[in-house]
């Protein structure tokens, strides 16, 4: 389908916790998939989110991402879990303005001499109030709702390689 770029939200969409910034640091590895904050609450991935990322950068796809969140918790999480290279030019800021940060992206993807129009551009998150703000501010990006659109990570690479029918964008 001529998808470039994947943007991806963070808390309940990459992972189980519902806002991260509400987490104590310093955070630590818990095992491959998980950490812990300073006072034991864990963060674990959504089952085959690390297969997937690594599927999709083998695919040469880009991917980046645009969290509402405090950006020191979310780049622990990232670098303690090994997952940071997997993002070109993650935008983690403290504000629901996800239309500001993914335009944003969008003028540093040109820039960098990677103009996208928003067709060849998925968006993932589980919130609906970020999608039609997002789409009025950069163009027809296709859109995927974590858990309502899918319920299985791999579900994501199945909709990249136009192989599920369940889902319509
Ligand atoms: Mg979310």
């Amino acid at each position: 389908m001529g998808i470039r770029l994947v943007i991806f939200d963070c808390d309940l969409t990459l992972w189980d916790h519902r806002n991260v910034s509400g987490l104590r640091l310093p955070f630590r590895k818990v095992d491959a998939e998980a950490v812990a904050d300073a006072d034991g609450v864990q963060v674990r991935l959504f089952p085959g989110v690390r297969e997937v990322l690594a599927a999709i950068h083998d695919q040469g796809l880009l991917m980046s991402v645009a969290s509402w969140n405090q950006p020191e918790h979310v780049f622990a999480i990232f670098d303690l879990l090994g997952l940071s290279g997997y993002f070109t030019r993650p935008k983690v800021e403290p504000h629901p303005y996800k239309e500001r940060t993914i335009a944003a992206l969008f003028q540093e993807l040109r820039a960098d001499g990677l103009p996208l129009r928003p067709e060849e551009v998925l968006y993932v998150d589980d919130r609906t109030l970020h999608f039609e703000r997002v789409r009025e501010a950069v163009g027809p990006v296709h859109i995927l709702q974590a858990g309502v659109d899918f319920t299985q990570f791999a579900d994501v690479l199945a909709y990249l390689n136009g192989q599920n029918p369940r889902i319509v964008s």
